[in-house]
């Protein structure tokens, strides 16, 4: 954001749209101001599918508004101006500042007050630039398009109220968002995929189509998954274990709390501290552990039960790394036991702003695709370039073809505070790597000072089919649990090494991965995903037809498809109403004459009826394609 100084070597990594964007805005203040003279301007930065400029104004901007500005902004777009760069000291523009000449159109009597703040903060060594279009000039760093002619179709969106710098010490200003594109068809696209994500909004469908709610008395942030959210999760558990199975990786199970001191030896506290649940403080008996080895009878002697005078703090888990660790402590490990790969589908609780709290992607209980991986140095490239496989064959199998993986590395100057102070350690493991990304091809992008306090990590980012964007997954490097939990192996030389150890999570958390699914099929799950694969719907309730109809739907259930019945006595109009309304995949439509052949008439929501089958055939068509997976 401009509030922040960007430095110029980022304003100058500017993407084209958003230098369109950003060049939208000073056409915006342009026109506010040749409506209202008096307008005082903060920031203008280009934002994710727009932009925005902070304005200081009596009169309150409202929608209605917008096609008097629109119509402002067009002239001065039609006008063609260009977009001037003039480089001045500090003094010349402290004196245009002065004279409310900065972000306006002409001198006015007011000084430019928040232009004048802003070149306070510009470093002493920093050259500053404004920037003329038409007769309106803006303290500005750039970058810009050539001419106002060069935007071609832009639109305001909204108007909220903001404080200036973000900060709620500081003046109320009304912030007016827009976004801007090269072409007409580009803005209406946009507007269009819009449209479509709130009809997708996860939120909206996971509740008509019954997947989870939310309750009050539960609490915010806590998801309850009804029946047929469960078998979505079920059918992603099944994929995730039969993959990680055939990738050599075993099964673990571990508890949802610990010790205070698990976590302080983990070190996610105290760095962690404020993402986790309070603790809770349990004055305990402080022999429960040894006491448990005894036999039966030694236990009957010892029977007095020693409290300690302290309490003790038990945290709800909030990663399950630690837990896994000493999993991996417990045995004796050599060389010849790595890689060791633990998996678990593991519950974490994190505490989340009740502000940040979002349907099923904010939350506060989540259950995670979790393994970590053990290993020697050497293995590392294998290992990490496997993980990489895993995430690639999983796209495919949900038909994401858009992804970016975001490699987030650590910043020197924030060992020991942000990151462990484990210098050396940092840059060898980025290297590396940085060395395995490079060397798949895979489509990345390095962001300095975002990783993970113990380690570098890779955020996988996707995007849905309508083009909505999703962090759904991370990957991290880790070499500061292993050591801090003293985790050893012994080397071929048999002495204890520190393994290093690769956390992933391919399919995210269940909430978070089914309310990307939502969103990405529209609730129009495919067969193998469908909460209700199957729903048998008679014509007419005659004893024979549904003795018929429940034969089939035994069948089903016996190859573990989840198949229901309507025989109620509504018409069959209303029976395929509600069950396209509810998404279920298939529709078995079964009358006296499908009875009589041995058949069922076949309709697949969004198809629609495909005709009378052979019953065997059928069967088999439905089997083959929840086995395979197919994405029909
Ligand atoms: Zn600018
Ligand atoms: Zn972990």
């Amino acid at each position: 954001m401009e509030d922040e100084r960007k430095t110029p070597e980022m304003r100058a990594q500017m993407t084209d749209v958003e230098r369109l964007r950003h060049s939208t805005a000073h056409v915006l203040a342009t026109a506010i101001l040749k409506i209202w003279p008096e307008a005082q301007f903060a920031a203008g930065p280009p934002v994710d599918n727009g932009f925005y400029y902070d304005v200081d104004l009596p009169h309150r901007i409202s929608p209605d508004d917008f096609e008097k500005i629109e119509a402002e902004m067009k002239k001065e777009i039609k006008a063609n101006h260009p977009f001037e760069r003039m480089e001045v000291s500090r003094h010349e523009a402290l004196e245009l500042g002065k004279k409310g000449r900065l972000a306006a159109l002409t001198d006015r009597d007011q000084p430019s007050k928040f232009k004048l703040d802003i070149i306070e903060n510009i470093p002493t060594d920093e050259k500053i630039s404004l920037y003329r279009n038409g007769d309106f000039i803006d303290l500005c760093a750039g970058a810009h398009v050539m001419r106002t002619g060069n935007i071609g179709a832009f639109r305001l969106t909204s108007v909220a109220s903001a404080y200036y710098k973000d900060d709620e010490k500081n003046p109320q200003l009304q912030r007016v968002y827009g976004t801007a594109f090269k072409t007409k068809k580009e803005l209406d696209e946009h507007f269009a995929m819009l449209e479509e994500a709130k009809k997708r909004d996860h939120r909206k469908l996971g509740k008509e189509l019954e997947i989870y709610i939310i309750d009050e008395d539960v609490g915010p942030g806590l998801p309850l998954w009804l029946p047929r959210g469960a078998a979505i999760i079920e059918e992603l558990e099944k994929l995730a274990k039969e993959t990680e199975f055939a990738a050599g990786y075993q099964r673990v199970r571990t508890v949802n709390i610990a010790r205070e001191r698990l976590y302080k030896k983990s070190g996610h506290l105290p760095y962690y501290a404020e993402s986790m649940f309070p603790p809770m403080e349990l004055s305990e008996d402080v022999e429960a552990i040894k006491r448990d080895e005894l036999t039966r009878e030694e236990s009957d002697i010892a029977s007095t039960v020693q409290r300690s005078n302290s309490s003790t703090k038990y945290y709800l888990k909030a990663m399950n790394c630690p837990h896994h660790h000493k999993l991996f402590a417990a045995v004796p490990r050599s060389y010849r036991d790595l890689p060791l790969r633990l998996a678990e589908y593991g519950f974490c609780h994190r505490y989340e702003q009740s502000g940040e709290l979002f349907g099923l992607m904010r939350v506060r209980s989540m259950q995670m695709n979790d393994a970590h991986l053990y290993m020697t140095p050497e293995q590392f490239g294998a290992e990490f370039n496997a993980v990489n496989e895993m995430y690639l064959n999983y796209f495919k199998l949900f038909g994401l073809d858009k992804y970016l993986m975001r490699f987030s590395t650590h910043d020197p100057t924030k060992l020991g505070q942000k990151f462990v102070d484990e210098s050396e350690l940092w840059k060898q493991t980025e290297e590396m790597t940085r060395r395995v990304l490079k060397d798949s091809g895979i489509n990345y992008v390095e962001v300095p000072n975002e990783a993970a306090f113990y380690g570098p990590k890779i955020d996988v980012q996707v995007w849905s089919v309508i083009g909505r964007e999703f962090t759904i997954a991370t990957n991290q490097v880790d070499f500061a649990q292993p050591r801090r939990l003293n985790l050893r192996y012994k080397d071929r030389d048999n002495v204890d090494k520190v393994p290093l150890c690769i956390h992933r999570a391919p399919l995210g958390t269940h909430e978070r991965f089914i309310g990307f699914l939502i969103e990405h099929y529209a609730g129009n799950f495919p067969l193998w995903l469908s909460p209700e694969q199957v729903r048998i719907l008679t014509i007419g309730d005659e004893s024979q037809l549904l003795d018929y109809s429940r034969e089939i739907l035994n069948e089903l259930r016996r190859h573990q498809v989840r198949a229901e019945i309507d025989a109620s006595s509504d018409k069959i109009n209303g029976k395929i109403q509600r069950a396209e309304q509810m998404k279920v995949h298939t529709m078995f439509v079964i009358g006296k004459r499908d009875m009589e052949a041995n058949a069922v008439s076949v309709r697949v929501h969004g198809k629609g009826n495909l005709g009378a089958k052979p019953r065997r055939e059928v069967m088999a068509d439905i089997l083959r394609s929840i086995k395979e997976r197919r994405s029909e």
